[in-house]
């Protein structure tokens, strides 16, 4: 089995990053409803201060995070539509979970897409509502794609990252991460049949074919994803492809294509 989770992610998007501030509260008051013993005034101003500074851990990093009801029903309402079903590639897979927030309910495990044709190297943790869009960004874009400028067919994507409790850009103290909640996938390569391979890295601004393969299947990603971060967002995604399904903007349906 390969490695699930990775190195890389999103930064804040301009415009919908939260306030940190609001969100440790959010947390803190989360967990002091949770201590149902009354302390010493003082000690429970220490407790707040540290809680403050974050609700959650992975590893070594801390992180904040703020109760989305919409997360738990869209993967309920997913898992009760039907979208994703079974296969030899993808398999339901035990809760993840904590610490904190983090995880999901009923993740599934992908090891390929578009019908078992193209390898995911290492198979990726995914929560229900990524399968299909994952599937479909795979299918009908990045595999025309492959066919239109290499004339082959594709054969593998890498995955750099899926499941991940962590911060954004492992920042301690910051924001959960969409990979957080198994709601978030990195790729940072593709294979031909031929086997010959088109990296983010190298690629993005490679040959000619490799140019315009690579910005197809960015650009394609945003209909398919809330969103879409490559080499042109930052430097931390130099290397790789990010795409979630996160929900932003006041209403939850503002697009992120960069
Ligand atoms: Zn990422």
């Amino acid at each position: 089995m390969g490695r699930i989770g990775g190195r890389h992610d999103e930064r804040g998007f301009e415009g919908v990053k939260p306030s940190l501030t609001k969100l440790r509260v959010v947390c803190a008051v989360m967990v002091l409803r949770r201590i149902r013993v009354f302390l010493p005034l003082s000690l429970l101003m220490m407790s707040g201060l540290v809680l403050l500074w974050g609700c959650g851990s992975s590893s070594n990093v801390d992180f904040v995070a703020k109760k989305e009801p919409w997360r738990s029903a869209e993967e309920q309402a997913c898992i009760a539509s039907g979208a994703v079903r079974q296969s030899n590639f993808v398999r339901a897979k035990s809760a993840l979970g904590g610490p904190s927030v983090c995880g999901t309910e009923s993740p599934y495990e992908m090891s390929a897409a578009n019908g078992g044709r193209v390898s995911m190297k290492p198979p990726a943790m995914l929560r229900c509502p990524m399968i299909p869009q994952v599937d479909r960004w795979i299918a009908e874009v990045v595999e025309p794609a492959a066919r239109f400028h290499f004339r082959q067919s594709l054969a593998e994507v890498t995955v750099a990252a899926s499941y991940a409790c962590r911060p954004i850009n492992h920042q301690s103290g910051g924001r959960l991460s969409e990979h957080g909640y198994a709601n978030a996938l990195d790729v940072s390569r593709f294979t031909l049949a031929s086997g010959e391979i088109i990296t983010v890295k190298g690629g993005w601004y490679g040959t000619e074919q490799e140019r315009a393969f690579l910005r197809e299947v960015h650009s394609g990603a945003c209909s398919t994803f809330t969103t879409v971060l490559g080499p042109n967002y930052d430097s931390n995604h130099k290397d790789h492809f990010h795409v979630d399904l996160a929900r932003h903007g006041r209403d939850g349906l503002m697009r992120i294509c960069k």
